[in-house]
């Protein structure tokens, strides 16, 4: 199994995850035109997509997903509730009461998290013995999500902002409330916190995700990433706007 990131960032979220034999797109939270281009960037034309898995209905997750699935008859997996909110003609129901699904050789545990959408859901993604978390769009954690996101191998995690950036940065008040809420988005502290928590023996890589560009930093997350990783043999890198990350191989150690 593999990953990668066609851009992630409040101005667009789309993720590939792919075993030997299918392409699964997480998100799709830029114009079929833009999302085209950046999926040249991994070798994949939209055909190749076995399906679109969607978290929740905000536009950062889906601004192109109704163009790519109709002109590709890509089937959009999602909760009833994003579903609801977006509307896609070719929906599967995501039932997250009764847990694990497959699509092709890739089984996917979907998680309720708490953030101002419907009915949102993050993932955690098996193929062959090897997991991979993708967690974004939280506003707090619980012990559900720790346990969720317990021994993977790799792990997508949110580090949205940085407290005091938010709280001096130019938002109106209300959205800075609304960011740093129990339904919002993870701070660098929490996302840390979160990591160290989750850091089995057999966590390999930390991909930090969805850094907002205005209340955040790089040099914080990875300052963050560094103060829980350090002395622990796992590498991290840190998702940008533009580019997301190419391609990562799980591997079990
Ligand atoms: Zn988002
Ligand atoms: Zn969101």
């Amino acid at each position: 199994m593999r990953f990668a990131s066609l851009g992630s960032g409040s101005k667009g979220n789309c993720s590939v995850v792919a075993s030997d034999s299918i392409s699964i797109m997480v998100d799709c939270g830029f114009s079929y035109k833009d999302m085209v281009t950046r999926l040249k960037r991994l070798d994949l034309n939209p055909d190749a997509l076995a399906a679109i898995v969607v978290t929740h209905e905000h536009s950062d997750h889906v601004n192109g997903i109704k163009a790519l699935s109709n002109r590709h008859s890509i089937p959009v997996y999602a909760s009833r509730g994003t579903w609801i909110e977006i509307g896609a003609d070719n929906y599967k129901f995501i039932n997250h009461i009764d847990g694990l699904f497959s699509i092709g050789d890739i089984n996917i545990t979907p998680i309720p998290v708490p953030h101002d959408a419907r009915e949102p859901l993050q993932f955690v993604f098996g193929c062959s013995e090897k997991r991979l978390g993708i967690l974004s769009d939280l506003g707090s954690l619980s012990n559900r999500i720790l346990t969720a996101f317990s021994e993977l191998d790799a792990v997508s995690v949110e580090f949205n902002h940085d407290i005091s950036l938010l709280q001096r940065g130019p938002y109106p008040s209300y959205l800075k409330t609304r960011i740093s809420g129990d339904y919002g988005h993870l701070n660098n502290n929490q996302a840390a916190k979160l990591v160290e928590q989750i850091a089995s023996d057999r966590l390999c890589t930390v991909v930090a995700c969805h850094i907002s560009e205005i209340n955040n930093e790089v040099a914080l997350v990875e300052k963050a990433l560094e103060s829980v990783l350090k002395d622990r043999d796992i590498e991290y890198l840190v998702a940008s706007q533009s580019d997301g990350f190419g391609w990562i191989t799980v591997e079990r150690r």
